[in-house]
């Protein structure tokens, strides 16, 4: 390797970058990192973590809603975007240094620049220096699409501008029905904003099990939220300090903000990827085999550049395990099956395995479990809301093959049913679990009667 000036050059310092980097030169390898942001990726700087803190803020309002059913009177509250925004800056700020901090300790050489491929084996920086290396690591990241041109879309903003809005919109209008969208429509609406998600199917969340779309539209419904389904925003016009934005079903919408929540693309564009010989899968990014190896056999790609499952966590194990495979000794593949997922909406979802549709498609018996149930705290706070909870079974192997929660703490519950997923735990294992009591969860290991299916029960 010492023909090269680095064993390994990563370009791109998100989640699956800075994990790769770091553990590769924990292994001995010479590594140079180039970030041409900042470091720490979308994750860190405009995607989970900000994402997550704005969620937090918008909750209290319901928090504070809810505390008169149980005796406390809250004088008028009232909310402050400056100050939210520059909180979260400053906590994105110090997560950054802490990750700069984690790489220079390691041993890993950081770069602030862009960097492309001038071949397989150079890396080209902005500044025109060169860098030879043995090895290549893409991890480029995705970033936000905007779908087709409209007349207008140069006023629409994506997730990126959302968090550094200079002060709160009044009307939001988004367009999307994915998780981005629908987590933002949350948050707008928590914090005050009146808000419209645009989508052009026929109902949110594609991909998610069916109960669980259909429960989270309901619930967004009833917390004011305007949800258009089966039309898209044809065109937006800047009108006197608002945005007029037309819809395709004719129907005209008044908007202080318009925000894009349709998709996002892998960065591959303009990365030298022809130059090197680095080939595109059909789903529009890098292609790799299980190790995230190229079709060039020393340039590895992992994360969302890939496309495969566009989740941190995902990005971080695919970098650890490029890094044990390479420089560790120990050729690792990651096992993409079920992992579990959350969506930070009002209410939140928290999800793994197989939805029910799947489980119909795949299995030879499915046998699904469900509840729905107005929680404790609701009956004194009053609130419109219920939860629902449901367990899809493999009917033959009795193996639970899916869990998705649509409630307070989702997230968190899911969490923890994914290590039995995981484990191929049998609806018997969970009915042999002690309930917790009171709580959400325990609703998981206390159903007992199989419900009708979705297609069937939304037939009927
Ligand atoms: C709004 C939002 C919310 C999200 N919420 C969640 C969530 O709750 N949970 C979850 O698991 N995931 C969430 N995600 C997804 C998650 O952020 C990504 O899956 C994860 O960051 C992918 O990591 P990565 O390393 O592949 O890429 P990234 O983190 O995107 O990092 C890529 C980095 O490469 C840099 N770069 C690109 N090109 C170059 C170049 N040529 N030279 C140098 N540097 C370059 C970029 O600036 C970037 O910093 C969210 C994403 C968004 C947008």
């Amino acid at each position: 390797m010492s023909d090269f000036d680095v064993d390994l050059f990563v370009v791109g310092g998100g989640s699956g970058g800075v994990r790769a980097a770091r553990i590769a030169a924990q292994h001995g390898a010479r590594v140079m990192l180039a970030e041409e942001y900042r470091l720490g990726g979308t994750c860190v700087i405009r995607g989970c973590v900000p994402k997550k803190l704005l969620v937090y803020a918008s909750r209290f309002r319901g928090e504070f809603e809810d505390a008169a059913g149980f005796g406390w009177t809250v004088p008028h509250a009232s909310f402050d975007w400056a100050t939210l925004i520059a909180n979260k800056d400053r906590e994105i700020a110090r997560l950054e240094a802490a990750y700069h901090a984690t790489l220079d300790k390691a041993g890993v050489t950081i770069v602030k620049s862009r960097a492309v491929l001038a071949d397989a084996h150079t890396v080209q920086l902005a500044n025109g220096d060169r860098v030879r290396a043995a090895y290549v690591l893409i991890s480029t990241g995705g970033a936000p699409s905007y779908g087709d041109a409209i007349p207008g879309l140069e006023h629409a903003i994506s997730s990126n501008e959302a968090f550094h809005l200079p002060e709160l919109p009044r009307r939001v209008v988004i367009q999307g029905g994915g998780y981005i969208a629908v987590e933002f429509a949350g948050i707008f609406a928590g914090l005050g904003s009146h808000v419209t998600l645009v989508y052009r199917g026929e109902n949110i969340l594609r991909g998610f099990d069916d109960d669980v779309r259909h429960h989270l539209r309901v619930d967004m419904e009833k917390h004011g939220i305007q949800v258009i389904t089966g039309c898209k925003i044809s065109a937006i016009e800047h009108a006197g300090g608002h945005f007029s934005v037309q819809l395709s079903s004719g129907k005209l919408l008044t908007a202080d903000r318009v925000m894009f929540a349709v998709g996002r693309q892998p960065n591959v564009a303009k990365l030298g990827l022809k130059e090197a010989g680095v080939e595109i899968a059909k789903n529009g990014g890098i292609a790799v085999d299980e190790y995230s190896r190229t079709n060039v056999q020393h340039i590895y790609a992992v994360g969302d550049v890939t496309n495969r499952i566009n989740l941190t966590p995902v990005a971080i194990r695919e970098g650890h395990a490029f890094a044990d495979t390479v420089f560790g000794g120990k050729p690792t593949v990651v096992d993409h099956s079920s992992v579990p997922t959350a969506v930070f909406s009002d209410p939140e979802i928290g999800t793994v395995g197989l939805t029910e549709a799947q489980a119909r498609a795949r299995l030879a018996q499915t046998d699904v479990y469900k509840a729905m149930f107005k929680p404790l705290k609701a009956t004194l706070s009053g609130r419109d809301t219920t939860v629902l909870l449901k367990l899809v079974v493999d009917g033959l192997t009795n193996r639970v093959v899916g869990c998705h929660v649509v409630g307070d703490g989702a997230a968190e519950m899911v969490q923890l049913a994914a290590i039995a997923v995981k484990m191929r735990a049998t609806k018997a294992d969970f009915d042999a679990t002690m309930a917790l009591h009171p709580t959400i969860a325990e609703e998981l290991v206390t159903m007992r009667h199989k419900s009708a299916s979705y297609a069937r029960a939304a037939a009927e």
